[in-house]
């Protein structure tokens, strides 16, 4: 999809965001994928920078499983995001 400069960036509501995070943690959902099913956007470029923000505080995609998780169980490993759970198979 080429991007367009026009286009307006999509600001999501609180409560938006906060279905996003609901729909996505425990899943393997592709986020590009949910918004356009669910918000018609594209694609997360199409996303205004405090929304990833508000997004990427509250949730990641474990690199390892590539599940949705909270940031609080992201593991302290430090070079890669990965869950908890993850972080202890690899111990
Ligand atoms: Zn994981």
């Amino acid at each position: 999809m080429i991007y367009d400069e026009d286009f307006e960036l999509l600001e999501l509501s609180e409560d938006q965001v906060e279905q996003l995070i609901y729909d996505l943690v425990g899943t393997t959902l592709n986020l590009d994928q949910y918004l356009e099913s669910t918000f018609d956007v594209p694609s997360v470029d199409y996303l205004s920078e405090d929304t990833l923000e508000d997004i990427d505080r509250t949730i990641f995609l474990c690199e390892s499983c590539g599940w949705w998780c909270y940031d609080e169980d992201r593991s302290e490993n430090g070079y890669e995001d990965i869950c908890d759970e993850c972080a202890e198979d690899e111990e």
